[in-house]
């Protein structure tokens, strides 16, 4: 079973923004994209479960917009 987040090959904020400076910075992708359990915490991740819509790809995994 991967220890991964299950959004993770369909996910526009870890496509687009895991090289983005405060991305690394806050460690986002190595706390929730890369642990399963807490990708369930994932604000987008949850967005995406209860609306089967995925959120705007600038969303971070707290909810915080990225400008
Ligand atoms: S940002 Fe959230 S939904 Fe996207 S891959 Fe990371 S944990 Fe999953």
């Amino acid at each position: 079973m991967s220890d991964e987040c299950e959004f993770l090959s369909k996910c526009g904020f870890f496509q687009n923004f895991s090289g983005n400076s405060e991305t690394v910075k806050e460690g986002w992708i190595k706390i929730f994209c890369k642990d399963k359990d807490k990708s369930e915490t994932c604000k987008r991740s949850q967005i995406r479960r209860e609306t089967g819509i995925a959120p705007p790809d600038n969303m971070t995994p707290t909810g915080k917009l990225l400008v």
